[in-house]
Order: structure tokens, then C-alpha cells, then sequence
């Protein structure tokens, strides 16, 4: 059985609401809205990297 990890997220770019499905050491999804494609990687449990990628 699959578990799907998931995350609801704002966008950073246009603060629309989103999901992000989880990876092997991050989450990434894209924006229905804006159609920004968001990377999120855990660092460490404080920090944060976040990719955008704009379309
Ligand atoms: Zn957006």
C-alpha cells in the first residue's frame, strides 16, 4: 500500500493555495494559478529551501 504525502502550501508567488506531493527528500508540486512550479526541501528542521521555477 502507497501512502501519498501531501502538503498544503501558499504559493509564494501569487499566494494561491496549493499542493505540494512529497519526494524522496523534498516536496514539489506547481501552482494551479500561476503555474510556478515550487521545490520545498527540509534542510533541517528550521530551515528551508524553497525553488521556484516561473513559467
Ligand atoms: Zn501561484
Amino acid at each position: 500500500m502507497q501512502e501519498l504525502n501531501t502538503k498544503k502550501v501558499k504559493c509564494p508567488e501569487c499566494l494561491n493555495y496549493m499542493i505540494l506531493i512529497a519526494h524522496n527528500n523534498g516536496y514539489s508540486g506547481q501552482c494551479s494559478v500561476c503555474r510556478s512550479i515550487i521545490y520545498s526541501k527540509q534542510q533541517t528542521p528550521k530551515e528551508k529551501l524553497i525553488k521556484i521555477i516561473k513559467n
